[in-house]
């Protein structure tokens, strides 16, 4: 079906490998050539799956799915511009992680892994939990303290075994690492397999724009597995010679946490050490991004950029959403907070998607509600 490649090294490793990284310690990639058939896509189910012949699960029977995908794109105003909102907060629970899930999950089952493994600050692991659930894997989600409390709910609803780390996102990361040691791991940020599920947004959007794609999407970034997912999407089709030039890819970080943000405008190498403080984008809150070089590149060859918005940039563009009926999680608002100061040009189509449903984090709308 293809094989596994060292992003670093370049060491190549069989398809049926269960390895997650290369003995070298870096990420892996992997080599698969996607393919598409028009009629056979519109003849499918409104699912990611009618994508099948590009997603590198082998027998239809491992495929753990709850139908999912294809969520509706709708135009909108947002902050007076013309865009297109792609309501990814729809998904079964609650996130676009599903699209991730599904394809990592349907892995594991084709594998036949016993127990998995996943850290996350929160819509990662609950997405994981619920595809573990539907599989009837047992799995260990790592979540750290600080993570809303309806996100612990849904994970410890699904019976997945939950532990809660005090520190940071990175210690969590830790705890994960070490308990992988046994099981398979099921990392959205390690794993190849859960970018090649986030891909099919840029397969949707794609087939909902009429087989053409947009001009810019702005993704809120912290890991990066929606943006590189866009992005591998977007090449797929590319390569299958559907569309002609990718859109401009847009990473939009909290100004609290904005590491990717640095590096970019400084033009860095190496991801640098910063300083962060709380925010609430929690989504997005990612210190040390693993894949912050790839994340990096995908901006300078897509003609993208980098930008930062503030908390009260974020509140405000999230009190805006709901006033027009989207009820999304703050981390989702950062992209339309982003909006404001993006310089549309005339006739630009831009697609944001709504990562997150609102129902995630009661907490925090509750203090904005009471204000
Ligand atoms: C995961 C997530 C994102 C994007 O985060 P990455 O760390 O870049 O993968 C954005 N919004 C929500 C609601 C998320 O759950
Ligand atoms: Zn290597």
């Amino acid at each position: 079906m293809g094989d596994l490649v060292c992003r670093s090294c370049r060491t190549t490793y069989p398809f049926d490998d269960p390895r997650w990284k290369c003995d070298c310690g870096s990420l892996l990639d992997i080599r698969f050539r996607a393919a598409f058939d028009r009629d056979r896509i519109r003849e499918r189910r409104p699912t990611m799956w009618r994508y099948r012949d590009a997603l590198p699960i082998y027998d239809e029977q491992h495929i753990v799915s709850f139908n999912e995908g294809f969520t509706p794109l709708v135009e909108a105003r947002i902050h007076g511009k013309p865009v297109w909102l792609k309501q990814e907060h729809l998904f079964p629970t609650g996130s676009y992680k599903d699209r991730g899930a599904s394809v990592l999950v349907s892995r594991a089952a084709e594998l036949g892994v016993s127990r998995m493994v996943e850290d996350s600050s929160g819509n990662a692991g609950a997405a994981i939990a619920a595809y573990a659930a539907r599989a009837s894997i047992p799995c260990d989600i790592y979540v750290p303290e600080s993570t809303s409390p309806a996100k612990l709910v849904q994970i410890r609803m699904y019976g997945a075994h939950l532990h809660q780390v005090p520190g940071s996102r990175e210690d969590t990361a830790h705890a994960a690492l070490q308990a992988a040691g046994q099981h398979f791991y099921a990392s959205h940020v390690w794993n190849p397999f859960f970018f090649q599920g986030t891909k099919t947004f840029a397969f949707e959007v794609w087939e909902q724009l009429g087989f053409v794609v947009p001009d810019t999407v702005l993704i809120p970034t912290g890991n990066g597995t929606l943006l590189i997912g866009a992005y591998l999407g977007f090449m797929d089709l590319k390569l299958a010679g559907l569309i002609a030039r990718l859109p401009r890819l847009i990473a939009v970080q909290s100004e609290n946490c904005a590491p990717l943000h640095r590096m970019w405008s400084e033009e860095l190498e190496d991801l640098p050490s910063i300083q962060t403080s709380d925010t609430v984008a929690e989504g997005i809150a990612i210190a040390e991004p693993m894949r912050a070089n790839q994340i990096v590149d995908i901006v300078r060859e897509t003609e993208g950029t980098v930008v930062t918005v503030s908390d009260q940039e974020i509140e405000t563009a999230l009190v805006d959403a709901c006033r027009q009926g989207w009820y999304v999680e703050p981390t989702s608002a950062s992209a339309l907070a982003a909006i404001k100061q993006y310089p549309q040009s005339a006739g630009e189509t831009i697609v944001v998607p709504l990562t997150g449903h609102g129902l995630k984090s009661t907490e925090k709308l509750l203090k904005l509600a009471e204000h």
